[in-house]
């Protein structure tokens, strides 16, 4: 960052990125050296594997210009470990690389308070980053880790393994409604509008459930695109064809506002749900039972089939989608 701003980058840092909130969230004992020289440096046994992933949100693509900048400082967070949780792995530390058009110091110590909150959450440390002038854009990279050999892949589903979520469907798009003011039924009570509001803006990333998956699921990733976009990533990865019951897809109460066309729609393709799907080999069907004793809400949506493709039954027979439905930048 230029020499003449009010507040250098050094201040900046000092003043916004550094402490406990965001400097020691979680477990330290993989942090050798954070935020302060010119790289960091992460212990990581000989057991286990770093799993690394990066995300990008640049402004109008990914947030509207006029959001909150907590909200936007969470969010950034939470999608990036989301990415983390589809591999089955354990959040360590995150980089980030803030570009912004100014210095605008309310704005900063938002984003900070959000931004600390979801690493609270996640159990995640900052431990360095890059902070340069120009078009807000906010680049998170995320690390974890990982028994050696059990993260979890797109690939290895077989026929035979039920296809499973790990919570509700559709909020994500139902919530971006909320977020972009769209017109609401009238049915929606104020507190199913600020769920939605804040399943957009704080998604839960599934890292406990994407660690005890470790090991027990074939395949696996994280509902981003939408379902069947997604379904359609670890059908081709592995080879094999997606079934889908469309009965039963899980949505939450909130969703239950819309027509129920509207509802699939938004549960098939609408994204930005941050739910792990992953395919489970019939011999693990008893995890099923352990995790929702545990309060977490997977349910069983479908079937792993020989063929490719990815399959949607509602109620007469599978019929094969064709394009998946899921957002693409290009
Ligand atoms: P260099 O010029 O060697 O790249 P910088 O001046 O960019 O170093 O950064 C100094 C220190 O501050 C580094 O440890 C870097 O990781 C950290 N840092 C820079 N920007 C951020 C940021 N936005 N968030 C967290 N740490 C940051
Ligand atoms: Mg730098």
């Amino acid at each position: 960052m230029k020499r003449e701003q009010t507040l250098g980058e050094f201040e900046l840092i000092k003043r916004y990125f550094r402490g406990a909130a965001l400097e020691a969230a979680g477990d330290q004992s993989a942090i050798a050296l954070g935020i302060g020289d010119d790289a960091a440096l992460l212990n990581i046994p000989s057991y286990r594997q770093l799993v690394i992933s990066t995300d990008s949100l640049v402004q109008d693509t990914h947030f509207p210009s006029n959001c909150s900048p907590d909200d936007l400082g969470y969010r950034a967070l939470a999608v990036a470990v989301s990415d983390l949780a589809a591999m089955a792995a354990r959040p360590l530390a995150f980089t980030l690389a803030l570009t912004l058009p100014d210095v605008e110091e309310n704005w900063l110590n938002d984003f900070a308070r959000g931004l600390a909150e979801a690493a609270q959450a996640f159990q995640i440390s900052l431990i360095g980053g890059d902070t340069t002038r120009g078009p807000l854009n906010i680049g998170v990279t995320v690390f974890g880790d990982v028994p050696c050999g059990l993260g979890l892949q797109r690939s290895g589903a077989m026929p035979g393994d039920l296809l499973c979520v790990g919570g509700p469907l559709g909020d994500g798009a139902g919530g971006l409604a909320v977020v972009l003011g769209q017109d609401m039924p009238a049915t929606l009570s104020i507190a199913d509008r600020n769920y939605l509001y804040q399943r957009f803006w704080r998604p839960r990333a599934q890292c406990e459930l994407g660690q005890a998956l470790a090991g027990i699921a074939s395949a696996g990733l994280d509902v981003s695109d939408g379902l069947l976009a997604d379904a359609g990533h670890l059908a081709s990865r592995s080879g094999v064809a997606v079934h889908i019951w469309a009965d039963d897809l899980p949505h939450s109460p909130a969703l239950g506002n819309w027509t129920a066309s509207q509802r699939l729609q938004w549960m098939l393709g609408g994204g930005d749900d941050y739910v792990l799907l992953f395919s489970l080999p019939p011999s693990h069907r008893a995890s099923l039972d352990e995790w929702q004793a545990r309060g977490w809400s997977v349910s069983v949506i479908g079937e792993i089939r020989a063929g490719e493709g990815v399959w949607l039954d509602e109620g007469a027979g599978p019929q094969r989608v064709g394009r998946p439905a899921g957002y693409n930048h290009f």
